[in-house]
């Protein structure tokens, strides 16, 4: 393969680098990898090119040694980066606030709003800023495209995308909803149309993106028309370690009662809830089989999840009023046939209907699960961001 075709996505978290290294139009991927326990003594970096994997361990100070071993087992493996170049690197970024909807070349400005949007996304915008920074010293001249989490959900119906707070606060403090997971429910969606043989602005679709983190979009010709997380990704159905909606009071009644500082509250909701706080789990494999195993807690962990899936499918459902196929994807979605049936079970009413046999059957690619004669398609889309990133990257460099 021409490097000069190939694509470098990334996808920095505050600990890790993960990477992929593909052909942005024929989707095939020459090398992937992870770098993880950025700024610990036992760093460890996993990559793999031609079917072949390479581990190296040891310390990782920071992203730009991150990324400059990334680089090292690239040269080390036949890909010389820095030598032979590449056309683009996509970058994921979280939060693009209201200020970035696309795909955007970034430059001295772009990288310090991305900065500047760490007061909305504290976890995720600095390493991100810090990713493409790295990447921008290490390839000079090659295009660096920022590729947003929030920008499918842009322009979000305004019924849809205000909460009722005070306005001028909510103004003063960029408060609205704005979604999350965007380059995942946009490109499924995409490939669910193609899937029915129609064009996306005719189809009205409800995406389920369950992975450790997890959202819901309603989506009326190709426009998303609402979606579960908000402000942060924070808000909406049960996840591995978040709690998803709570009642807002529990965050004043903790501080008042329990004496929890704001950051404690924080970790809860964010780290020590969902699955974890309900289950001691965020694995759903491990879940599931200490449901198998009688654990009282896991089987009501998970019963709060599927209710808290239904939840939304009966809102979007309303919102959407026609709907034409409902899809799951991320690593729940596409691997959890206990979970798409317990979340569509009896609502053929609705004229939607999990056929067992397609729902179970071993099979990776995007596909029907539903009876072909039912008014709903249900579908299992398998997600692919890095290949939407590289794509919408390579768009915008011509
Ligand atoms: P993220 O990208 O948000 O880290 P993924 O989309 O990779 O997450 O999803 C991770 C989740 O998918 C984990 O909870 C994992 O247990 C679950 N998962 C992966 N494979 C399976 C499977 N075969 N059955 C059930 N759950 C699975």
């Amino acid at each position: 393969m021409d490097a000069t075709e190939l694509v470098l996505v990334l996808n920095s978290g505050s600990s890790s680098i993960k990477y992929q290294l593909l052909e942005p139009d024929s989707g095939i991927v020459a090398a992937s990898g992870l770098v993880e326990r950025i700024g610990e003594d036992d760093g460890r970096i996993e990559h793999v090119a031609d079917g072949v994997t390479t581990e190296h361990r040891g310390p990782v100070a920071d992203h730009t040694a991150g990324l400059r071993l990334i680089f090292d087992t690239f040269a080390e493996t036949g890909h010389d980066l820095t030598e032979q170049g590449v056309r683009a690197v996509g970058h994921r970024v979280v939060h693009g606030g209201e200020v970035f909807y696309e795909p955007t070349l970034v430059d001295d400005a772009v990288l310090a709003s991305i900065r500047d949007l760490a007061s909305l996304a504290p976890l995720h915008n600095p390493a991100n800023a810090l990713g493409i920074e790295s990447a921008r010293a290490l390839l000079p001249g090659v295009a660096q495209v920022a590729v947003f989490d929030t920008a499918y959900f842009h322009d979000l119906p305004s019924a849809a995308r205000t909460y009722a707070i005070d306005t001028k606060v909510a103004a003063a403090q960029g408060i609205r909803k704005y979604g999350f997971h965007g380059t995942s429910h946009e490109y499924v969606s995409g490939v669910a149309a193609r899937l029915l043989d129609r064009d996306p602005g005719e189809v009205n679709q409800i995406v389920f993106h369950l992975g450790n983190g997890a959202s819901a979009s309603a989506i009326r010709g190709g426009r998303p028309v609402d979606t579960s997380m908000g402000l942060t990704p924070l808000e909406g159905l049960v996840m591995g370690t978040r709690s998803g909606d709570i009642d807002p009071g529990i965050i004043a009644h903790l501080m008042r009662s329990a004496d929890m500082t704001i950051d404690q509250v924080d970790t809860l909701l964010n780290r020590q809830s969902g699955l974890v706080g309900l289950a001691g789990v965020n694995d759903f494999r491990q879940l599931q089989r200490r449901i198998d195993d009688g654990d009282e807690a896991a089987a009501l962990a998970y019963a709060v999840y599927i209710h808290r899936l239904r939840r939304y499918l009966g809102a979007y459902l309303i919102d959407l009023g026609v709907v034409d196929a409902i899809v799951f994807t991320a690593g729940v979605g596409e691997n959890a046939a206990q979970v798409r049936a317990d979340a569509l079970a009896e609502l053929s009413p609705f004229g939607i209907i999990v056929d067992p046999v397609a729902n179970t059957a071993k099979n990776r690619a995007a596909r029907r699960i539903s009876p072909e004669d039912a008014p709903v398609a249900v579908l299992v889309v398998p997600t692919n961001e890095e290949l939407a990133i590289a794509r919408a990257a390579a768009r915008l460099c011509g």
